[in-house]
């Protein structure tokens, strides 16, 4: 439902009362009042909020500092960790602007280190010379260890105990509690036993401790996504068997002492996966006494009412009350950049601050009014969400509220004077040692630092308490539209010129059942792929197309082309070129639009054929169609922007020059079976929008999608003429190539393959011809020791086996710091083991099939020999369906330089080389000594180390921190140098340009008689 409707009936869901509104505002400022006046129980963390939120470069920085440094296990890194972050802030500037003493006193780092370094006379007397000497000192073990105990200071206001044991001792006799057993979201199998350990073993503690009838003062909080590698909604048939018993287990266990246990709530993607479970648990665990499982509820999702519904009807059918903690939600940002990345048509959450607020209150009231299904738990540290939640429970006593261990403390107090019989407050506890706890903290820091949190603004002094405590249900009433302007719709990411394509969310169960059908059973009758001529299939039966992932499977038959059809598909684009090139930019991209269009709506009928065929799984098929059409989009916008009218230049008066581009003639276009849609169409799309006439060879391996696509450009209206199509095997790939009528060829494929063509376009005796080359990489990654593992791995196992390792982007090489290469791998080779490599067709399958026999057979002698010299670190399973067609399975080889391998090896073969923290410039020089130059990864917390790398390494693509693969047209163009490839990029504004020819037309207009404009200037004129 947009949302605008949405907020409209959250409006009408709640009572519009002024005199109610103003109360519940009067309210709230007293309690801000009394929150700022309480300076005494300031914790650490709102004086380091108050000086350095997210609004300044220093807050970001330190932030940054905070988050890698206590994982960090070589002073090397953590030097220049320090000297990164520390360097870039204006330390000095905040210096007398907080009136807190301690703030006052020095930098941040030191206000919390002041036990390691003391702040000397120095300091006092010049501030500014002596931080600036403190930068210049940095790499002093003194000043590391200082900055370390000040993360570590930070962390302890967060964390109640390392342990459950001194957490227990930690605990105040009078609040209640939810312990939280830190940890990141599991990347394999042993960290998720991990943490099902500590829980149970904080469950059995908390049975020691637990008093008589004392046990609803404890509850734990459970993380799923850290009790399950796979906590996905694609694994869920595997998450259901898995981690369903694993939940009941400890559901079981904390029901037998009576305490209660709550699923922690993530990200949107994993609601229904997590209902489902719920449900179970809920169904098969039921407490004999005490509160039993609780979920969580985000009012900032979309479906957080009716969850709500959802909940209150299972209550009613298990018999028991359920505990609910509504909460606003974590995960803002990330739900925002998500939606956006994936093209969904809208998101899953509000977009303003407001309408969170207004969903929160509408939740609570539902839940306020159903008490006997749903035990309320508001969890806030907003002074108006307490107040209006006060306000909606009347007299009632029968909920409690919830905040975080280091915040809200004042908060609390103060309600607690305010109101008589003030409700139950319980504290939810982190666990943990500090190494677990960055993820925590990051998001704490991130949510509090923000600008429209509650908490930050309630230490921004400026604003006076009427204003923090300002109405929700009257801003949102006041402010249209609802949905925030300033954060873009997934299809407007690219602003006017074109529409971002549109995803399909996986982990909605419609689409996928769906999609699976489709994909799953085999194709009604066999396609049949044959060159396309003047808009007419060739005859004849040819050869039969096997699905590589069961080579039973019969999928069609493709016709080649002989000779003559050659030279009758040059006749033809020959014919229909000037045509073509004289319909202009604007009329090209009108069409180019139309393909653009039917692709989406036709998509799923070309998935299953990708599928079969290429070997994709369903995201690699959704994300290679999105791609296409947003290839065709931005082709077509930059028709325009290039053909639509010819560019005016300057010269002296008399005379217009005009330069105009025009197509160069007959473009051959020689495509890849790896993106046999989304490469396939994207050198069409190009080569037509710049005016040529087209002929284009698909790989031999997969005739049967791009002869769908050429049936679909015609049928949206690209001239049959225009584009012709010409199925053939490799060899007379050639005799298209050393065609007299080409006038230039686009080539993604092999470098050897690039080298023969550009010879054969050498040799001919006609005009030189362009010739744009995309060819393949070694590709690396460059992992430091500020590196989080977690994200490392899960980047690492897309970059690397994401298309099973099929794609000329793909991660090759990872070069990891030997400090923490153990580590990693560990981690690496245990989340392998977590991959379905299997039938694509599958929601679950991970990794594909290998495109052919031979490919498959060359990667496994590869491994074998790499076996062979104690090289193979670890290997992945097979599914048991992978006899039947061509699979590799995903291999980790340790060598010790680049140099050991001879060539690419396209599949799912990961190759791993240490280096030394102190020679990372010459790990850089072994990777880039193999001569190729398409994508580099780094993953590292030291941005100068990116902004370096970046400058110095001939590679197309550098990506940071993330994953190395899925280049997105118009914002990543795509395409190397070296041995990679010849540029112009494809999907940048500089690929058209390479495919078209220009004219300049001058004109001397004083031929005919004179200089007219000039001699009619005004004289008066400027
Ligand atoms: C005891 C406890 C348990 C928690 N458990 C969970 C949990 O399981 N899962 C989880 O996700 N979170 C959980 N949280 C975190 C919680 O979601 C945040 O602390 C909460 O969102 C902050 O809300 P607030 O009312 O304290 O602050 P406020 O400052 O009033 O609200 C801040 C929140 O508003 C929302 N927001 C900010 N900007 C926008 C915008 N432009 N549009 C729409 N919404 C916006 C975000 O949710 C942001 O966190 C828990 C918090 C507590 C106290």
């Amino acid at each position: 439902m947009p949302e605008q409707m949405l907020v409209d009936s959250l409006l009408e869901a709640w009572p519009h009362d002024d005199a109610y509104a103003r109360s519940i505002q009067a309210a709230a400022a007293a309690i801000i009042v009394a929150v700022r006046a309480d300076r005494a129980n300031r914790t650490v963390l709102d004086r380091f909020l108050a000086e350095y939120g997210l609004s300044n470069r220093e807050g970001i920085a330190l932030m940054c500092l905070a988050e890698a440094l206590l994982r960090i296990p070589d002073s090397n890194t953590a030097d220049r960790l320090i000297a990164d972050k520390i360097g870039v802030g204006e330390w000095s500037s905040h210096l007398g602007q907080s009136d807190d003493m301690l703030v006052n006193a020095s930098t941040w780092a030191l206000i919390l280190t002041g036990q390691v370094v003391s702040v000397d006379r120095a300091f006092s007397a010049n501030p500014a010379t002596w931080l600036r000497q403190l930068a210049n000192r940095l790499g002093e073990p003194v000043i590391q260890g200082a900055v370390r105990q000040a993360m570590r200071i930070l962390g302890t206001e967060f964390v109640l105990g390392r342990t459950i044991e001194e957490a227990l001792k930690r605990s105040a006799a009078h609040h209640a509690y939810s312990y939280d057993m830190l940890g990141e979201a599991a990347r394999d199998g042993a960290s998720a036993e991990r943490y099902f350990g500590a829980y149970r073993h904080a469950i059995e503690s908390l049975e020691a401790s637990v008093q008589d009838g004392e046990a609803e003062r404890s509850s734990v909080s459970v993380k799923l996504s850290a009790l399950h590698p796979r906590y996905e909604f694609a694994q869920r048939e595997r998450v259901l068997a898995e981690l369903g018993p694993r939940i009941c287990a400890l559901a079981e266990l904390a029901a037998e002492i009576g305490i209660g246990l709550t699923i922690d709530a993530e990200e949107a993607d994993r609601l229904d996966l997590s209902l489902d479970l719920f449900e179970h648990v809920a169904k098969s665990v039921q407490p004999v006494d005490g509160p039993g499982v609780g979920i969580v509820i985000q009012a900032y999702g979309k479906r957080a009412l009716p969850v709500i519904d959802w909940t209150i009807a299972l209550a009613r059918d298990i018999g028991r009350r359920i505990p609910v903690r509504l909460v606003k939600g974590a995960y803002w940002d990330a739900e925002i950049k998500h939606a956006q990345v994936m093209g969904y048509p809208d998101f899953p959450v509000f977009t303003r601050k407001a309408a969170t607020d207004l969903s929160y209150l509408v939740c609570a009231r539902k839940i306020l009014a159903h008490p006997a299904e749903i035990a309320g738990q508001f969890a806030t540290h907003n002074a108006h969400t307490v107040a209006a939640v006060m306000a909606l429970a009347g007299e009632a006593r029968n909920f409690e509220f919830q905040r975080l261990h280091g915040m809200g403390e004042s908060l609390y107090a103060a309600a607690a004077k305010q109101y008589e019989n003030f409700p139950a407050l319980r504290v939810y506890a982190p666990v943990g040692s500090h190494e677990d706890l960055l993820a925590y903290l990051v998001r704490r820091l991130l949510e509090n630092g923000a600008n429209t949190s509650f908490v930050n603004r309630v230490l921004n002094e400026r604003l006076p308490p009427e204003q923090i405590a300002t109405d929700p249900v009257g801003v949102v009433r006041s402010t249209t539209p609802a949905a925030h302007p300033g954060i873009t719709q997934p299809a407007a990411l690219f602003g006017p010129t074109r529409v971002n394509s549109s995803g399909l969310d996986l982990t909605d169960p419609d689409h996928v059942a769906r999609l699976q059908r489709r994909c799953v059973r085999p194709l009604s009758s066999p396609l049949r792929a044959a060159s396309i001529l003047a808009g007419h299939p060739g005859g004849g039966a040819g050869r039969a197309v096997f699905n590589p992932a069961n080579r039973d499977e019969h999928l069609g038959y493709c016709a080649d082309a002989d000779q003559s059809e050659i030279e009758r598909a040059f006749e033809l684009a020959s014919g229909a070129q000037a045509d073509w090139d004289a319909a202009g930019g604007e009329g090209r991209a009108r069409l180019l639009e139309a393909v653009a269009d039917k692709m989406e709506d036709e998509r799923e009928r070309l998935i299953p054929i990708l599928v079969k065929e290429a070997g994709k799984t369903l995201p690699d098929a959704i994300a290679e169609i999105r791609e296409a059409v947003d290839f065709c989009r931005y082709y077509a916008a930059e028709a325009r922007r290039l053909f639509a009218d010819p560019r005016r230049l300057p010269g002296p008066t008399g005379e217009s020059n005009l330069l105009s581009l025009h197509g160069r003639g007959v473009f051959v276009c020689i495509s890849p079976w790896n993106f046999p849609l989304a490469i396939f169409a994207g050198q069409i799309a190009a080569a037509l929008m710049a005016g040529n006439a087209v002929i284009a060879k698909p790989a031999e391996e997969t005739p049967l999608i791009a002869f769908e696509a050429v049936r679909l450009m015609h049928s949206a209206g690209i001239p049959v003429n225009a584009l012709n199509l010409i199925t053939v095997d490799g060899s007379v790939g050639e005799a298209l190539v050393r065609h007299s009528q080409t006038a230039g060829v686009a080539f993604t494929g092999s470098t050897q393959a690039a080298r023969l063509i550009n010879r054969s376009l050498a040799a001919r005796d006609a005009p030189v011809a362009p010739l744009i080359a995309e060819t393949g990489g070694q590709n690396a990654m460059f992992v430091d020791s500020s590196a989080l593992l977690e994200q490392v791995t899960d980047d690492v196992i897309q970059s690397a086996f994401g298309s099973a390792g099929q794609r000329c982007s793909a991660l090759r090489v990872l070069y990891l710091q030997e400090d923490i290469a153990d580590k990693a791998i560990d981690m690496i080779a245990g989340a392998m083991d977590e991959l379905r490599v299997g039938n694509p067709a599958r929601l679950d399958t991970d990794v594909g099939p290998i495109i052919s026999e031979d490919a498959a057979a060359s990667l496994r002698a590869h491994v074998r020999e790499m076996d062979g010299r104690g090289a193979c670190r670890h290997v992945a399973p097979l599914a048991g369906e992978c006899e039947k067609g061509t699979f590799v399975a995903p291999a980790l080889l340790e060598i010790d330089s680049i140099n050991a391998l001879a060539r690419e090896h396209f599949g799912p073969i990961l190759h791993v080389v240490r280096f030394q923290g102190s020679r990372f410039a010459s790990a850089v020089r072994d990777a880039m000594s193999s001569g190729y130059g398409l994508t580099l990864g780094l993953h590292s917390r030291i941005e100068a180390r990116a902004e370096k790398l970046s400058e110095l390494v001939p590679v197309g693509n550098v990506y940071v921190n993330r994953n190395m693969i899925g280049a997105v047209v118009g914002s990543q163009p795509f395409g190397g140098q070296g041995l990679s490839g010849t540029g112009p990029k494809a999907g940048g504004p500089h690929y058209l340009l390479r495919f078209a020819t220009e004219k300049t037309l001058t004109l001397n207009t004083t031929a005919t008689g004179g200089n007219a404009e000039l001699l009619s200037l005004d004289a008066d004129s400027p």
